[in-house]
Formats: C-alpha cells, structure tokens, sequence
C-alpha cells in the first residue's frame, strides 16, 4: 500500500486551488473546480478528487479552452436557463447555473438548464445532490470524448457518458445515483494503469476488438458499455440529450475538436429539475416522501441491498471528522503544479 498522507478539507481545497490558479487558471475557475476536487476527496470517489488536476491543467493545454472564461448566463421567459460557459470547465458553469435553475423550476413545476461549450470532466452528483438539497428531484446528462463502442460494434463513439439523479428525502441527505454508461468510468482504467494493475475483465476491449485486461490495451481500444445494449442505449440517450436537443458537441465530434490530444471534452451539460409539490395532485410532498421511505425500507430489508449514495455519506461523516487519507505521489504531483 502506498503511503498516505493526512490532510483536512481546507488543506485540500487550497492544494487544488494553488495548483489551478498556478497553472493560468482564473480564481473563480479553480475554485469552482477545487470545490468540486474537495467534494469527491470527502466522499472517497478518488477518480473525481485530487487525482483530476493532472486532467484540467492536461485539457486548459487545448487552444480551444479557456481557464479564465467567465461563463454567460441567459434567462428566457421559458423555463430552460442556458449558460455558455465559453470554453471554460463546467463547475463554475454550474455554480451560475443551479440557482437560475431552482428558481425556475419553482416556479414553473420543472425547468431544464443547458450549459453550453463546457469542459467537463467531473462528476455529476453534486449538481444533482445541490438540488434536491433544495426540494427538488434532479436529472444531469454529459457526454465526454468517444471511448465507448456501441453494443455490438468495437470502435469508440460514445462518451463514458454519466447521468446523475436525486430524490430529496426529509430529514436526511438525498438519494443519488451517478453513473457511467460505460462498465467504468475512464478514471477507474486510468487508475489501473498508474498502479500497473490489470482491469477486470469485460470493461474494455483492445483495438482489435478482442476483450482484454489491459488497462494500457483497454486506454488504446474501446469501452465497453455497461448491460450491453441497454448501456449502449443510454449513452446514445445522453448524447442525444447533451448534445443534439441542446446544440452542442457529440462525444465524438469533440474527439475531432482536441486535435492536441489533451484529453478534455468540451460539450454540453443538460439537467432537469422537478419540484413535486407541481406533479403531486394534491401536494402532499410529505405523503410523497413517506411513500419512498417504504420503497426504500423494502430494498434495505434485503440482505446484500444498499442505497445508491448510501456509501458516500458514510465516507463524508468519516472525512468530516478525520480529514482525508491522499496519496504521497499524488499529493506530490499536484504541488509540483504550484
Ligand atoms: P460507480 O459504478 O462507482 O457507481 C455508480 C452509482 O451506483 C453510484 O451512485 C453508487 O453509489 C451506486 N452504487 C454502487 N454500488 C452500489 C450498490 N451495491 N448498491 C446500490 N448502489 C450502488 O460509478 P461509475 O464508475 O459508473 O461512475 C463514476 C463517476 O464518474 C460518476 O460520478 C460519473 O459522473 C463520473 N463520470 C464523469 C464523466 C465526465 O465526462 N464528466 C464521464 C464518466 C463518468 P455510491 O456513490 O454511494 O457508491
């Protein structure tokens, strides 16, 4: 096991930033981005925390990205809020964006935001876990570069493509899923191949379309979606809701677009947030919530059962009360960025 070192939420937080606003990136910009570094070292998905820095510095390489845009927010009369994050990476995007958002779908029962032009490469759950903090149920939709063949086919097209959903419950932190459309997320291979260590088998397929544990062969050929081709129908979905219905870049066209290789996707990010005191008849948004605490109690009176996000809240009561555990070779390699 490597050796670790011990480091508080704050210290973190500052690392991340440090490295970001060293490397050209705006402040508003690398704190948005060390806010959301922070949040995934908190809840241990190592593949979103400290880890991603080498990526965002990698992908602000692009002539096309921007580390200083400040991004654009529109509001129409509809309930859709667009903001064009002008090149820039996505959670300061979101951070303009999810108030907008939360105000319209109050308003309007359900409301939509498209964030346009954005380098995303985080995941998904906070933006959906900040609305359902609010009330709201959530959906979040991002393509990324094309890593995934579609089911049947061994060539990358697809994104990773993660959709994200929330379901607000009283009195506790939200349920939330978030989740490729892929086996894994690239993060996981990725990982793998820093450690030397071969991926599972079924993740990936090499470029002659053989499956392969390689996570080098794995990086070179092609993902694998997850169920076969009902992962593969979800990644086309996520291209179709991220991309096409709000104008922005297939996953494979922003393959095309990073003629450096950089590795960062620029798309569009599209989230649906729905407040239920709309779609309930009668209101009853406690009656409603009561109703999914019995669904909820039946899944868990299942042996082997847990709640989606369930993991992720006991590692942030951890991480809240002992800092987090990073990497010597990691904690290294980000303040070489300073
Ligand atoms: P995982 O397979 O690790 O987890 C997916 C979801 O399933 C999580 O919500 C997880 O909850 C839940 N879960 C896991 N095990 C169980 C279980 N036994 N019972 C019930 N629920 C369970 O995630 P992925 O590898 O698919 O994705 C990882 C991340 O990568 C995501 O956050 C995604 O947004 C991100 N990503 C980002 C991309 C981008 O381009 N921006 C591209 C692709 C992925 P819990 O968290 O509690 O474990």
């Amino acid at each position: 096991m490597s050796n670790t070192i011990n480091m508080s939420l704050d210290d973190v937080h500052q690392l991340a930033l440090n490295a970001l606003t060293s490397q050209g990136f705006s402040t508003a910009q690398a704190d948005a981005i060390a806010t959301t570094v922070t949040a995934a070292e908190r809840d241990e998905c190592h593949s979103h925390g400290l880890f991603r820095i080498a990526f965002y510095v990698k992908s602000a390489a692009n002539p096309t990205t921007d580390p200083t845009a400040t991004p654009e927010v529109k509001l129409t009369e509809s309930s859709v809020v667009h903001v064009n994050a002008r090149e820039g990476f996505c959670p300061l995007a979101l951070q303009m964006g999810l108030d907008p958002l939360r105000d319209k779908a109050m308003k309007h029962g359900i409301a939509a935001l498209a964030i346009h032009n954005v380098y995303n490469i985080a995941a998904l759950w906070p933006e959906v876990e900040a609305l359902a903090d609010q009330g709201l149920v959530a959906f979040a939709f991002t393509g990324s570069n094309a890593y995934v063949a579609p089911h049947g086919g061994t060539k990358p097209l697809f994104g990773t493509n993660p959709m994200a959903f929330s379901w607000p419950r009283a009195n506790q932190p939200p349920l939330v899923f978030d989740q490729a459309s892929s086996v894994s997320a690239r993060g996981e291979i990725q990982l793998h191949a820093i450690d030397g260590k071969p991926i599972p088998a079924g993740w990936a397929i090499d470029k002659r379309g053989q499956s392969t544990t390689s996570a080098d062969d794995a990086l070179a050929g092609a993902q694998l979606p997850f169920g076969a081709h009902k992962g593969s129908s979800i990644a086309l979905m996520v291209e179709l809701l991220a991309g096409a219905l709000i104008g922005d870049l297939f996953s494979y066209e922003s393959t095309q677009r990073d003629t450096l290789k950089t590795g960062g996707p620029c798309g569009g990010e599209f989230l649906i947030a729905i407040n239920p005191m709309h779609t309930l008849a009668d209101g009853n948004v406690e009656a409603a919530q009561a109703r999914a605490e019995h669904l909820f109690e039946n899944i868990l009176s299942q042996e082997g059962t847990r709640l989606p996000s369930a993991r992720r809240f006991e590692a942030r009561k951890r991480s809240l009360a002992n800092g987090v555990n990073i990497p010597e070779k990691l904690h290294a390699q980000v303040l070489d960025y300073t």
